[in-house]
């Protein structure tokens, strides 16, 4: 049985739950999302629980710098490293509805056009 304590994310790092797995190291994972807002979205996910990004503390500070430089090697290996944006959703009231702290990452396909500010509803 599934330990329900566990969130959404750290069930899908310990692969409970499928998912498309794009990169994996000792602090954190990079998934496509599943419902995906732009032709490229992953999710950067601190293996640490941290539900919200306020959550966080100075001891944390290695693993949020770590969040930032892996978005943008991902942003690197899809080739979107010359235009994509970061979000990070904060609180229900700002969307946010996986209580485990992450990264969206969304970008045009590399052979795409610019950004539009429709394009991206995150
Ligand atoms: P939030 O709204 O919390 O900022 O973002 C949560 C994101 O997780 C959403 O974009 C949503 O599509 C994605 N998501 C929710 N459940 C799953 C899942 O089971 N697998 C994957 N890959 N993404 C998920």
């Amino acid at each position: 049985m599934s330990d329900m304590s566990k969130t959404l994310f750290t069930r899908i790092i310990e692969r409970e739950i499928p998912s498309d797995m794009l990169y994996e190291d000792d602090v954190c994972v990079v998934i496509n999302d599943i419902v995906p807002q732009a032709p490229v979205h992953m999710l950067v996910i601190p293996k640490k629980p941290l539900p919200r990004l306020v959550d966080a503390t100075v001891e944390d500070q290695a693993i949020l710098g770590h969040l930032l430089l892996i978005a943008g090697e991902m942003a690197r290996k899809f080739s979107v490293d010359e235009a994509f944006r970061l979000v990070v959703n904060n609180g229900a009231d700002a969307g946010q509805t996986v209580f485990h702290l992450h990264l969206h990452v969304l970008a045009k396909g590399a052979d795409d056009e610019g950004f539009s500010e429709l394009d991206i509803a995150n």
